[in-house]
């Protein structure tokens, strides 16, 4: 019989309301892994309920900021302690590497500690005033229930990334995580109750996006939402929002470039390239799946990634051998290989890849897959593909190729690789995108805040900003 997990709604396990899961399936074996609650909107409301009912209660409203530090900081420990547990949970539900998986998942108590140690340093100001009477200071307090909405692709660092600032703050939340890797946002909630959290602070609902994810947004009671996902489910989200004229903080898809010129080290550009657009099988929002190689270096990077690509062991996300695991579903699959092919009925040249490999399993595996004769007008540069599929274009200047990188919806990050650093400032100022890389790719870090800028996304995720997102200002004045 199919293990059933539950929702996580007031500290405790609770069958869904309408009584029934939806199954899961390993992306390597293709394998039922659990079945998850299929939640809809009478359990959101049980679960805002709940998380209302603690964030009106002494019991949390009271807490000093030390003290939600300190819940926070146990939280980390405990997500330290089941960090490759949850590694080979994660592994198992999005086929990303284990050793990946291992090695961010060890690395996210960090962001749990950066904001357990800025709980307390959360803080307004005294204002002047135009007389010695009256006072004027400023505070910063929590929202009430913040709705959180995260995808698969690496489902617990993103839930983190709210959940952390969102209780430094003093909220409570109710999650819902992407329907294709439920178990270990839930095993999170466990973990938040075994650290002390009252019972409600931390609810998840699973279910899908249409049906558990709509019903969160549209709970009234909701004081914020932060979602990350697409682009088009993040303007569906947004217009609900607004209307309602509560915050949002919307963490969306991207179409990066990633921009070698003459100058730089080639050698290490094309392992910037590779690991920008094949690492977790190009299933990042960051994923620089636009490489444009100045004109004389072009042939160069081009030998150099196709080569690197035809040699990258494609197989099993456990193995520690493997360095390319299967996409996450099967539509996922679908929808990459549909752009391969779109891409060569506009004229593009599948010089590595495109095909399945054969690694002798049945899951969702597809060889990394390098184009050329590519435009940036081509829908394969301008829509996120969300797979290990790179198109390889030559420029000659930099204003050219500046006016190329820029030329897209998207404005997520964007890398460099140069030895000038000239050249580095310019670009870094001149490129739109709220992440810039130079000489390096995929660097991140709790400390180190990001935006999506255009359609890349809306608000400040990580960083002390980040903190402002999960709290509001009241200006309060006293006549002496
Ligand atoms: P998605 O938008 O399909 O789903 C994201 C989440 O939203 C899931 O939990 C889903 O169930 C839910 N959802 C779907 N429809 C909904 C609706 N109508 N109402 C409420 N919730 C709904 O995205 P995905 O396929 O899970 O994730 C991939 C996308 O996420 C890519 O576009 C990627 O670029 C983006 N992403 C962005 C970042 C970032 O930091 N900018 C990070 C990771 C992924």
């Amino acid at each position: 019989m199919t293990e059933r997990l539950d929702h996580f709604i007031g500290g405790e396990h609770r069958a869904p309301a309408n009584g029934t899961w939806f199954p899961s399936t390993n992306p390597a074996t293709l394998e039922t892994l659990y079945e998850a609650a299929r939640g809809d909107e009478a359990d959101v409301r049980a679960a805002v309920d709940a998380a209302q009912r603690v964030f009106d209660s002494p019991e949390w409203s009271r807490k000093t900021p030390t003290q939600r530090g300190h819940l926070l900081r146990r939280l980390g420990d405990l997500v330290g302690e089941h960090a490759e547990e949850l590694a080979y949970l994660e592994s198992l539900d999005n086929g990303k590497l284990l050793r990946e998986m291992t090695g961010q998942l060890k690395n996210l108590p960090e962001y749990l500690y950066y904001y357990a140690g800025l709980a307390d340093k959360v803080q307004g100001a005294q204002i002047p005033t135009s007389s010695p009477e009256v006072l004027n200071f400023t505070q910063r307090e929590p929202l009430g229930v913040v709705g959180a909405i995260t995808p698969w692709n690496s489902p617990l660092t993103l839930t983190v990334s709210k959940l952390a600032p969102a209780l430094a703050a003093g909220n409570t939340l109710v999650i819902k995580p992407s329907e294709y890797t439920s178990r270990t946002v839930l095993r999170l909630a466990e973990l938040a109750d075994e650290a002390g959290y009252p019972a409600g602070a931390i609810n998840v609902v699973t279910g899908l996006g249409a049906e558990a994810g709509a019903a969160l947004v549209a709970d009234p009671r909701l004081a914020k939402i932060s979602f990350t996902g697409s682009t088009r489910t993040g303007s569906a989200i947004a217009s609900q929002a607004a209307s309602r004229f509560i915050g949002c903080t919307l963490e969306l898809g991207g179409k990066s470039p990633n921009i070698v010129f003459e100058d730089a080290n080639v050698a290490n550009a094309a392992m910037g390239v590779v690991a920008g657009i094949f690492a977790a099988a190009g299933q990042t929002c960051i994923a620089g799946s636009r490489v444009f190689a100045h004109r004389s270096v072009y042939d160069e990077l081009l030998e150099r990634v196709s080569e690197r690509a035809s040699t990258i062991r494609i197989g099993d996300p456990l193995d520690d051998a493997t360095e390319l695991g299967p996409l996450a579903f099967e539509d996922q699959l679908a929808k990459v290989r549909s752009y391969i092919e779109i891409g060569e009925s506009e004229g593009a040249t599948v010089r590595y890849g495109g095909q399945r490999p054969d690694v002798g399993l049945p899951g969702y595996f597809l060889q990394p897959t390098v184009l050329t004769e590519t435009t940036n007008e081509m829908r394969i540069c301008r829509e996120e593909i969300f797979g290990p599929v790179a198109a390889i274009m030559p420029f000659d200047t930099e204003d050219e190729v500046l006016r190329l990188a820029n030329d897209t919806d998207y404005g997520l990050a964007a890398g460099v690789w140069t030895s000038s650093l000239q050249r580095a400032m310019r670009m870094s100022q001149r490129l739109e995108a709220g992440t810039v890389w130079v000489n390096t790719y995929r660097a991140m870090s709790p400390m180190s805040p990001r935006q999506g800028f255009k359609q890349s996304g809306v608000g400040i995720e990580h960083g002390l900003e980040s903190m402002q997102e999960y709290t509001r200002l009241k200006s309060i004045w006293i006549n002496t």
